[in-house]
């Protein structure tokens, strides 16, 4: 599908509700660019637990030194040709598999609360949307990022519906966790990331809502794309 001009689509929403795969999607069939913003948080906070950053014996968090050493992280992202994805690498290592891990998903919604990391992130977030032609998910996309994007989507479902299928996406993997883990998780992020004071989760007022609980893949791709062809001028 080719649009007649170039747009920046945001999409924001709660944890584990198929934002990316959305976002992917999308990006594919529009020759788009994606970037998952959440990958990025989690690339920071897999960097912090690496070095010993975060004490996960007592649960504690050496923002100080985060802060100090922010300068020594490097995010981008690569295309693979195979997967027909774009993949995070940080500090020139491939790490789109450690970044999904449970120890990683429990730490990110607080890294991500430091304001010096968000700073440096939404930093990197703009320049990558800089010629637009970009499909990007997170959680301030729309708001924070980029308040001008052209569709602005925000993307919600029912919390027993977002773990059941994290969950089963876990067990695929190997990993082992119980549904209940993977809720409680789900509902704390959910907590952190609408309380916060710095960019808090929210819909922004002109983003339109996309409540999956009850559709299929294909079945959101097609809702977003009718929303795409209802504003948007395109090459029939
Ligand atoms: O999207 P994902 O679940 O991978 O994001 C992991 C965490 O990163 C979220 O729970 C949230 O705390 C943080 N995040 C954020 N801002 C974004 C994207 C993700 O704070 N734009």
């Amino acid at each position: 599908m080719k649009l007649l001009h170039d747009i920046i689509i945001a999409i924001d929403g709660y944890s584990s509700c198929g934002k990316s795969t959305l976002a992917k999607n999308l990006a594919r069939i529009l020759l788009y660019r994606h970037i998952d913003t959440g990958a990025m948080y989690r690339a920071i906070t897999y960097w912090a637990l690496k070095n010993n950053f975060i004490d996960i014996k007592t649960s504690s968090i050496n923002t100080k030194t985060i802060i100090d050493s922010l300068s020594q992280v490097m995010i981008e992202f690569r295309y693979n040709n195979k997967t027909l994805s774009n993949e995070l690498w940080l500090n020139e290592t491939f790490i789109e598999e450690e970044i999904r891990t449970p120890i990683v998903s429990e730490y990110t919604s607080q890294i991500s609360q430091i304001p010096e990391v968000r700073q440096k992130m939404v930093q990197l977030q703009q320049q990558m949307g800089q010629n637009k032609r970009i499909v990007m998910d997170g959680r301030d996309i729309g708001t924070v990022v980029f308040p001008n994007a052209e569709l602005k989507i925000f993307m919600t479902a029912d919390p027993y519906i977002r773990a059941q299928r994290r969950y089963d996406e876990l067990i695929t993997k190997g990993i082992r966790i119980s549904l209940e883990e993977v809720l409680n998780n789900i509902k704390e992020r959910d907590y952190l990331d609408t309380h916060r004071n710095i960019s808090p989760l929210r819909k922004a007022s002109d983003a339109i809502v996309l409540d999956n609980s009850h559709l299929t893949k294909e079945e959101q791709l097609e809702w977003v794309i009718e929303r795409i062809k209802e504003r948007f001028p395109y090459e029939h």
